[in-house]
């Protein structure tokens, strides 16, 4: 690959990554990076044992021979021995937000952040962000990669960044409305929270401001909650994909169909599994997805079990992209919670009760245990105008939502209804679940 400097051509490069690429080429790019990958892992310590007997794959059958990397492998064994080059050829480390405590590091050799940033790039470009567009990152800059994937994939375009990172919302509006901010880059529950801190303050999400598309990643949310965003600030919102381990965002991004994520899959190599036998699924069918690194030089990782539930859509996409699809995550096996011996995702609640019109913007679940017996709570915050009505209407509000939601989950909840502004609200990822048999 050429250097790419001249922002023409960068244009250039972009759209025929994206539009060209004939399925049986990328196939064979594919097969081609898979062995670059294979060959360039074994010179760490913790892949060079475990592969060392592997030869040059021929076709992708028999990556059912390589074992696995898991969450714990990067857990349990010393950060540097994924490590396929010296320190000194390393220029970043990215960290995951340890939620039980240790961490996974994350290693860039500089022509792997160019490569993540061209991606990020293209992710952009496809959802129509150019050059004169006003780029306001409102993700933790940090160890965190949502922070600086995003600013460095723009500044590629040639966008103007303002890395305003997480939180003083007051902050984040002015600088929205002295700027023209026109994209943003977000959690859900946060830009949730700024709608409602903008109608607070007497202004109007979708009159005073000039934003025209939001990236929201970070946390699950549903297609209703996309559609509530869309409407207050009449705005693109996309859905994009990443996890650091793939080096952050970028894996995948909606186009502007909006049905499903397009995977870069001339960088990631795909597979979905049963996690529970570990056997190889096909398109149309749910699982958890495996992505192996094509094209990372620093800290390749082959079949990564990622944790996130989804499927290869089989459909080819409208826009003419041959990157195959996945259907939105619909959780990581990580939030998922059992009540009563069921499995349910944050997710799914969440897409039950905002389709309710009265529902404003935050809800939390709560997890007890009583007498030996699981007790699911569901608060929701209701619209003042709602909540201020008839005690007879509210009662019947939280009756059908306890009903619907008995629908989809199969276990019958406690809702209780509070007003807007109860809950405790957040600026980073949103800890909508409170599981107290753990506490
Ligand atoms: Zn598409």
């Amino acid at each position: 690959m050429q250097q790419r400097q001249v922002s023409s051509f960068l244009v250039d490069f972009w759209e025929k990554s994206i539009e060209t690429i004939d399925e049986k080429k990328l196939k064979e790019l594919q097969l081609e990076r898979l062995n670059y990958s294979i060959e360039i892992a074994k010179k760490s310590e913790f892949y060079g044992q475990k592969l060392k007997d592997i030869k040059k794959i021929k076709n992708f059958d028999e990556l059912e021979k390589i074992p696995f990397t898991t969450k714990e492998d990067l857990l349990q064994n010393n950060p540097l021995s994924f490590l396929t080059t010296d320190l000194k050829n390393i220029v970043r480390v990215h960290s995951s937000s340890g939620t039980t405590g240790r961490s996974k590091y994350i290693f860039y050799t500089k022509k792997d952040i160019e490569n993540w940033a061209d991606l990020v790039a293209r992710c952009l470009f496809m959802v129509g962000i150019r050059k004169n567009d006003i780029f306001q990152n409102m993700m933790s800059y940090g160890l965190f990669t949502g922070g600086l994937g995003l600013h460095y994939g723009a500044e590629k375009i040639g966008i103007l960044v303002i890395p305003a990172g997480v939180g003083n919302t007051e902050k984040q509006i002015e600088l929205m409305r002295e700027l023209k901010t026109t994209v943003i880059h977000i959690t859900p529950s946060y830009l949730l929270y700024i709608a409602h801190y903008i109608e607070e303050i007497g202004l109007s999400p979708s009159e005073d401001f000039n934003l025209k598309t939001a990236i929201v990643g970070a946390e699950p949310y549903s297609e209703n909650t996309r559609k509530k965003l869309e409407n207050i600030f009449k705005i693109n919102v996309y859905n994009c994909y990443g996890l650091s381990e793939m080096n952050g965002p970028g894996v995948a991004f909606e186009c502007p169909y909006k049905d499903g994520l397009h995977l870069w899959e001339d960088n990631y190599y795909m597979e979905i599994i049963d996690p529970k036998t570990g056997k190889i699924l096909g398109e149309n069918e749910e699982g958890e997805l495996v992505l192996t690194t094509l094209k990372r030089e620093g800290m390749p990782l082959i079949r990564y079990r990622t944790g996130d539930l989804t499927k290869i859509l089989r459909e080819r996409c409208e826009c003419g992209r041959t990157h195959r699809k996945i259907m939105r995550i619909k959780g990581r096996s990580d939030d998922m919670f059992i009540v009563k011996g069921v499995n349910i995702f944050p997710s799914q609640i969440e897409a039950v009760i905002m389709e309710f019109p009265e529902v404003d913007k935050n809800y939390q679940i709560i997890i007890d245990r009583k007498g030996g017996l699981d007790i699911l709570t569901v608060q929701v915050e209701i619209k003042k105008e709602f909540f201020k009505g008839e005690i007879n209407e509210l009662r019947d509000l939280q009756e059908r939502i306890k009903e619907k939601l008995k629908e989809k989950i199969f276990v019958s909840p406690i809702v209780e209804l509070v007003e807007t502004g109860t809950l405790p609200t957040t600026t980073g990822k949103a800890k909508r679940v409170i599981d107290k048999r753990r506490l």
